[in-house]
């Protein structure tokens, strides 16, 4: 068990996931227990660096402090796919339990956003998991370095998910109409929940859609909003045989030991950091399971707070065209995938680093 989270230097960048981050902080207060981790992967001295704020509860601060640095990491890989001018970053605040008090909360979103003051805008944040929008209110009272507010960024992130979800059932089965198919939902969040606003009439009567989330409640409110929902077990849940299975919960949960157990055509879905390590993405492959690459599939969010950063003025139809690019970045990846018989996700991947080379020769 990790108590600090700085720890030995060397130690955090011989971390898998240290890849020559640009600059990693460590913040803490001991007095009030505040915690917290900022990652910029690849900065780029012209523009700033993007990535939303996790607040959450770890075990082990390492484990914090790696998901801070993947996260960041993918979002250099999310910028360079969505043809965005920004690096990638992330903000992780570390709870000290699960559950605080109200006045702790406040506390640390008001701390958090001080710090972020500090890198001078060049690190540009806004919500993910377990931020609210009044704590990105009051973060915004603290910071002008906070994104999120001109429009609902998550209903664009689940717009390209379902954007992305039609493209690979084109890819899979001839036509991207999802009536009739059937879908196993993992997480019922802003983006698991977002996406049934668009699938739940698109699929119809005839389709099946199973949901999971370890939030109860959540499941009880999902139900009554979508009742012909089905809700299963978070065990149960990427156990079903269904054409999609989306994960909209946290990372990490495609694993090698995962992949047997599926009996799914496709993998799409908004978690970030969906597989274990990338060679999962080959084990997928291998088995014939079209794994849509979740920083292309999810990039709506980070398109609709950049537009707002870039734009004096909102335009939902801007916001919208950029997303709705996002089927033919996919497109391209699933034909390649298939010419050279490659994971989507290497072929993903090569893609934005060619990107990020060709930057770094101009530098
Ligand atoms: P959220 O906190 O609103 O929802 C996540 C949900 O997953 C919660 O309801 C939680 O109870 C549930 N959950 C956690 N573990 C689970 C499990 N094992 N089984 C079933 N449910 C489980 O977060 P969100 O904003 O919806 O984000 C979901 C994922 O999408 C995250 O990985 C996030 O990083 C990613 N993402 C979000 C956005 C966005 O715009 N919000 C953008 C890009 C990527």
């Amino acid at each position: 068990m990790h108590n600090s989270i700085s720890g030995d230097i060397t130690e955090v960048s011989s971390l898998s996931d240290f890849d020559n981050h640009t600059l990693v902080s460590f913040i803490e207060d001991k007095e009030s227990g505040f915690r917290s981790v900022i990652a910029v992967h690849r900065a780029n001295p012209e523009v700033p660096s993007f990535g939303a704020t996790r607040l959450w509860h770890y075990t082990d601060s390492i484990d914090g402090l790696k998901d801070a640095l993947r996260l960041s990491r993918g979002m250099s890989y999310k910028a360079a796919l969505a043809g965005l001018q920004c690096g990638g970053a992330k903000g992780v605040i570390l709870l000290p339990k699960k559950d605080i008090s109200e006045s702790e909360r406040a506390l640390f979103i008001k701390e958090y956003a001080s710090r972020v003051n500090v890198l001078g805008g060049n690190f540009i944040t806004g919500i993910d998991v377990g931020i609210q929008q009044e704590d990105l209110e009051k973060m915004r009272s603290v910071s002008k370095y906070i994104v999120g507010f001109n429009n609902n960024s998550t209903e664009f992130t689940a717009l390209g998910l379902y954007e992305s979800i039609r493209t690979a059932l084109e890819e899979v089965f001839n036509s991207s109409d999802p009536s009739g198919r059937s879908f196993a939902i993992q997480g019922l969040g802003k983006v698991g929940g977002g996406l049934l606003d668009f699938l739940y009439d698109t699929a119809g009567e005839t389709s099946k859609i199973f949901v999971s989330d370890i939030n109860e409640s959540l499941v009880e409110m999902t139900k009554e909003k979508f009742p012909r929902v089905i809700p299963v077990s978070a065990e149960e849940i990427s156990k079903q045989e269904v054409d999609v299975f989306v994960p909209c919960a946290l990372g990490g949960g495609l694993r090698h030991d995962s992949v047997k157990d599926f009996r799914v055509k496709i993998i799409a879905g908004g978690a970030n950091n969906q597989l274990e390590d990338e060679s999962v993405g080959d084990d997928l492959h291998e088995s014939g399971i079209l794994y849509a690459p979740d920083y292309v599939v999810n990039a709506g969010g980070l398109i609709a707070v950049f537009d707002e950063y870039d734009h004096d003025t909102y335009s939902r139809a801007r916001v919208e065209t950029a997303v709705r690019n996002i089927p033919n970045v996919l497109k391209k990846i699933f034909t390649e995938s298939k010419l050279e018989n490659l994971a989507t996700n290497r072929v993903a991947n090569r893609m934005a680093e060619k990107i990020f080379n060709e930057y770094a020769k101009t530098r």
